[in-house]
């Protein structure tokens, strides 16, 4: 099953900085969420409360209906890609990718199966005995992502995973995580401040701006109906 997820009314503050003010949000299942906004604005904040990372000062955020502070962290069951990528580097990738799901006592057979779909879909399967000072951003890159997808998630969490890419790289990836998106049936939420990311790859995106939410729409609302003149600047929108 794939998540919904509910934020109602959160705050977060770090010490005298209130970061996110009484944010609400629904992501329904299967639906691809951007959260676009400039540096600073409490992107990456917001998705690690998603995941549990940090905590919530006030306000709840549900998935499935469960909130997440009363589960533990083993059954979150969500799986989240940095921008650093975050790769053992004294492991292979394939120990990279199954180290995860060894930990949760998935059986070999299955992290085998896994690991050879996830590599085919990737293109990954030549790198697989390498370490991760042995490869290129872009297939370190990938391996990030293998190593969310054999999880099997109920939702993926995407921290500007493509902003160490160069420009080339960075198409050619997006394209394929459009494509990966009809592949892999589960709830996306990916953060960016690169409109062209969110609005090809969103179903609905979040324009967030100075602690809060400025609107909430599909790419097409967006561009063409900006709620505030933020909106109309940051995502180019005709005046
Ligand atoms: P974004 O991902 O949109 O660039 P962040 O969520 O990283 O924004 O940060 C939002 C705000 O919170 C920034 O002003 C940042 O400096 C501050 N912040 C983030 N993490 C911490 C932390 N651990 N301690 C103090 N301030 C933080
Ligand atoms: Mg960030």
């Amino acid at each position: 099953m794939t998540a919904q997820i509910e934020i109602a009314e959160v705050t977060k503050r770090y010490g005298a900085l209130t970061v996110l003010d009484k944010l609400s949000l629904s992501i329904k299942a299967n639906e691809f969420m951007v959260f676009l906004g400039p540096s600073g604005c409490g992107k990456s904040t917001l998705l690690r409360m998603i995941a549990g990372l940090e905590s919530v000062d006030e306000g709840t955020i549900a998935i499935n209906g469960q909130r997440i502070d009363t589960l533990p962290p083993g059954q979150r069951d969500l799986a989240m890609v940095f921008q650093s990528y975050a790769l053992y580097p004294h492991m292979t990738v394939a120990d990279n990718m199954a180290f995860g799901l060894k930990n949760i006592g998935v059986p070999p057979d299955v992290i085998a199966t896994r690991l050879t779909e996830a590599a085919r879909m990737l293109e990954i399967g030549h790198l697989m005995e390498r370490k991760p000072g042995q490869l290129s951003g872009g297939q370190r890159q990938r391996v990030a992502i293998g190593r969310a997808i054999v999880k099997e998630p109920k939702a993926f969490l995407f921290d500007e995973p493509l902003s160490n890419l160069d420009a080339a790289l960075r198409v050619r990836t997006r394209v394929e995580l459009a494509q990966l998106r009809h592949r892999v049936k589960s709830t996306m939420i990916f953060v960016t401040h690169d409109q062209i990311e969110a609005m090809t790859l969103a179903d609905r995106v979040v324009v967030m701006n100075n602690r809060r939410i400025e609107q909430i729409g599909t790419p097409m609302e967006i561009y063409t109906k900006p709620a505030s003149r933020f909106v109309a600047t940051f995502v180019g929108s005709p005046t």
